[in-house]
């Protein structure tokens, strides 16, 4: 099989694997038990939260483990909208957030009761519109998002200039007397395994990383909570008080411990992948630019390495993939869960693409189950499958 979907789901590292054993058998203690074993428990699960925290620049205590991105978005947005509604006075109406068109479904998805949503444009090129952004900023913004790098295209964002533009209006505020806060929150979970992240140097306030992309156990994530957060956030999940009273529930130790595996992988080996995708971007572009239905490559040069979409307009991309199914090379059109419910994809919408550029996209992702010959094997078979239908389309 060639497997070129990544961005959906990845396999499991046997070197994770190998780190989650113990954890699944005989060290099954649950953390919060007062005996020894559970203690050492205990340990092994902080350590691990230490671990995965480093690798993004902060601590362990600056992370809410999470049963995966989608909780930790969730939680991201969990915000105490109306006690900051009702403790500021400069506050005139309810708070509004303030969303990249490109994000997410458990981002763009979120509209807690009490907030307006705003969309923040983007280009052709899928990048956001800072001076978008800047008109998106009302007086009641209290929260925007934006994905370090998009599921679908692998956009990277620029979000150093970004925290900029929020640190200005913070800064603004102050000086006109307003203390309504505004944090700046982004879903890196497709970006952890290629980019070198430093939650200081992007000057997030929020960012939530997921272990199912990176080659770690799936159904684990976390958020990262600045301290000037802390405060504003609300639980969605309660009970036993773990997580520093943030996401209750016994700890998930196994599925802990691996994604600090899984983090620490990523991280020891991105700038090798970095190049090695990039090689098999290029070889791939290559080939499918002799196709006779010109592609149309949907993101520039500010992207993950390790993505590759395409579109063939006037080609229907799910037959395309039926096709290359039958010869187990296995990729997919917009998000895995966009693309199940049949759905246009609202993040090609966003870029401006015409709606049959739309129907021929497809989403390309490489990763470590690859290799340069299943890249050029798969380009082809990508040729041949268009080539035919364009045939048999125009009766040739
Ligand atoms: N955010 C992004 C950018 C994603 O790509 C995904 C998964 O595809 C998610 C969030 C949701 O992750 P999970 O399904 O692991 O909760």
């Amino acid at each position: 099989m060639i497997y070129l979907d990544h961005a959906a789901a990845t396999p499991l590292d046997s070197r994770v694997k190998n780190a989650m054993e113990p954890f699944l058998a005989d060290q099954f203690f649950n953390p919060s038990s007062p005996y020894l074993p559970a203690k050492k428990v205990k340990e092994a699960y902080e350590d691990a939260k230490n671990r995965i925290a480093h690798t993004i620049g902060a601590k362990g205590n600056d992370i809410v483990i999470t049963a995966g991105a989608t909780e930790a978005n969730n939680l991201a947005f969990n915000l105490d909208y109306e006690g900051i509604a009702i403790r500021n006075t400069n506050l005139k109406k309810y708070p509004r957030i303030a969303v990249l068109a490109t994000e997410h479904d458990s981002v763009r998805g979120l509209s807690p009761d009490v907030c307006d949503v705003d969309f923040i444009k983007v280009d052709n090129n899928g990048r956001i519109v800072l001076k978008d952004l800047e008109r998106k900023i009302h007086s009641e913004t209290v929260l925007v998002s934006v994905a370090l790098a998009n599921n679908e295209t692998g956009v990277v964002q620029p979000l150093s200039e970004i925290a900029a533009i929020i640190k200005n209006t913070r800064e603004k505020r102050l000086k006109r007397g307003s203390n309504v806060p505004i944090f700046l929150h982004s879903d890196a979970s497709q970006a952890l395994s290629l980019i070198d992240i430093s939650v200081a140097r992007l000057g997030v306030d929020m960012m939530t990383i997921n272990s199912a992309k990176i080659c770690g156990p799936k159904g684990v994530g976390a958020l990262y909570v600045s301290h000037d957060v802390l405060s504003f956030l609300k639980p969605i999940v309660s009970g036993g008080g773990q997580e520093n009273g943030l996401r209750a529930g016994t700890e998930n130790v196994p599925g802990v411990i691996g994604f600090a595996k899984a983090a620490e992988l990523a991280k020891n080996h991105a700038a090798t992948n970095r190049r090695k995708y990039t090689d098999y971007c290029e070889m791939f572009r290559e080939i499918l630019r002799d196709c006779k239905v010109k592609p149309i490559f949907l993101s520039g040069r500010k992207k993950l390495a390790n993505f590759c979409s395409v579109s063939f307009p006037g080609i229907d991309a799910e037959r395309i993939i039926y096709m290359l199914e039958d010869q187990e090379i296995y990729l997919s059109t917009g998000a895995a869960c966009a693309a199940s419910k049949g759905q246009k994809s609202r993040t090609l919408q966003a870029m401006g693409l015409k709606d049959d550029e739309i129907a021929g996209s497809l989403r390309i992702s490489f990763g470590p189950t690859n290799d340069a010959q299943q890249i050029r094997t798969a380009a082809r078979k990508i040729v041949e499958a268009v080539e035919s239908e364009y045939n048999r389309i125009h009766g040739e």
